[in-house]
């Protein structure tokens, strides 16, 4: 028997890295258990040495879709020769000491929470606009501190039910310690807003009243998952004019969401690795090509024979695009080159010209612009790294005596 110690380090929090441990475990009949710490993740693993080169093999090669690791430090240890594999509970202990814990991006809607949110029969999903499981959803928007676990988040105010209890108690579950699991009994509810009053209206009416608004020519502030994009019909030359004014931004182009690939197929040229960045799970925006068409209107990008956009990144967006069929411009909320607004306060403050607001209770602690990208000569240039890109961390091809701090203008 042997039982090693390892530490570790890289985005293995809040990625399903632990109950992906605990399987692997598992299949390889191993003692020990998994925890995440502030510093990363710390295994210690006991069984036939065979069994556990196995087991570290899995590690290297089979990792769930969002985590990666970046250092291990492996160390010998006595055998306690008990049995079992446990996923045991964060320890704090160590409070003092340096957090260096790396936390997601916010990513993407999945494939499978869009289908839970799609399904007629799924009481709990059908129509959330809040689904998320631990391979999509927010992460560094909603985090106060490390290590990532729900009660250092904005979702430690939603109590879970009882089915959403035992869906993240279950390592087996999809949803095993995704922190911002919540459903339609327990999560975060949606609010209407005209001007700063708030709309008396049903929850489950209120994501096709925001879908009628768009389309009568309103302009909307609609909270996404790092801020509020300004929201208002692509086709509509009227809206469009207003919001130019109103932002005194009269050329600057405003980006577009489609409601999918074919939508923005109808208006841009896209290449193949424009299709990979626009179905990424970072989701960003892509500035492509335009087609002269007249889908949209000239006055989003004049001047220029580019336009930004992107594909819904929240289920909200996907909701939201049920009822509305054209694109729509989804621009970062600020004042001039101010960050992006986080507070529906804050969208009645500063930008009275917003006729609704749609909010909603989880509060964004971390406010992550749309990252913004393009593929020249076939290589991806990032003009913008933020939501789903950032916190990244680079690794220097080589070692540093100084502590460097190294910023760069936006964009
Ligand atoms: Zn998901
Ligand atoms: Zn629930």
């Amino acid at each position: 028997m042997k039982r090693y110690k390892y530490l570790i380090k890289g985005q293995v929090q809040g990625v399903g890295f632990r109950p992906f441990v605990y399987k692997s475990a598992l299949d390889f009949k191993l003692a020990g258990f998994v925890k995440n710490d502030i510093n990363g993740v710390e295994i210690e693993a006991e069984g036939e040495q065979k069994d556990i080169e196995l087991f570290e093999e899995s590690l290297r090669l089979k990792l769930p879709p969002l985590a990666r690791i970046d250092e291990i430090q492996k160390t010998e240890i006595e055998p306690l020769l008990k049995k079992g594999f446990a996923i045991i509970q964060s320890s704090d202990d160590s409070k003092t000491s340096y957090k260096s814990a790396l936390i997601p991006p916010d990513t993407a809607t999945c494939q499978e929470c869009l289908a839970d949110i799609k399904d007629e029969k799924n009481r709990k999903y059908h129509n959330y606009f809040a689904t998320n499981c631990t391979n999509c959803g927010p992460r560094y928007s909603i985090v106060k501190t490390v290590p990532y676990d729900r009660k250092n988040t904005s979702m430690q105010k939603f109590k879970m039910c009882n089915s959403c209890e035992e869906e993240y108690n279950n390592p087996l579950n999809r949803r095993y310690h995704a922190q911002p699991i919540s459903c339609n009994n327990c999560g975060p509810s949606l609010s209407l807003f005209r001007g700063d009053k708030k709309v008396d209206i049903a929850q489950k009416e209120i994501i096709q009243k925001v879908a009628s608004l768009i389309e009568e020519g309103n302009i909307l502030a609609i909270k996404g998952i790092g801020g509020f994009h300004i929201v208002c019909d692509a086709s509509n030359d009227e809206a469009i004019k207003k919001l130019r004014e109103f932002k005194h931004r009269p050329t600057k182009p405003f980006a577009i969401m489609c409601k999918d690939l074919k939508q923005i197929k109808a208006l841009a040229y896209v290449n193949e690795k424009e299709e990979q960045l626009l179905t990424c799970k970072e989701a960003p925006i892509v500035i492509l090509k335009k087609l002269t068409c007249n889908h949209i209107s000239s006055l989003l990008a004049p001047n220029i024979d580019r336009i930004g956009c992107f594909l819904p990144y929240t289920a909200l967006h996907h909701l939201l695009f049920v009822h509305v069929q054209n694109p729509i411009v989804a621009t970062s909320a600020n004042l001039g080159d101010e960050p992006i607004i986080i507070s529906a306060e804050n969208i009645f403050k500063k930008l009275p010209f917003v006729d609704f607001t749609l909010d909603f209770d989880r509060e964004i602690i971390n406010g992550v612009d749309d990252s913004l990208v393009q593929v020249i000569d076939d290589k991806t240039q990032i003009l913008r790294l933020a939501r789903g890109y950032a916190p990244k961390v680079i690794k220097l091809p080589f070692k540093s005596e100084k502590k460097i701090l190294a910023v760069g203008a936006n964009q």
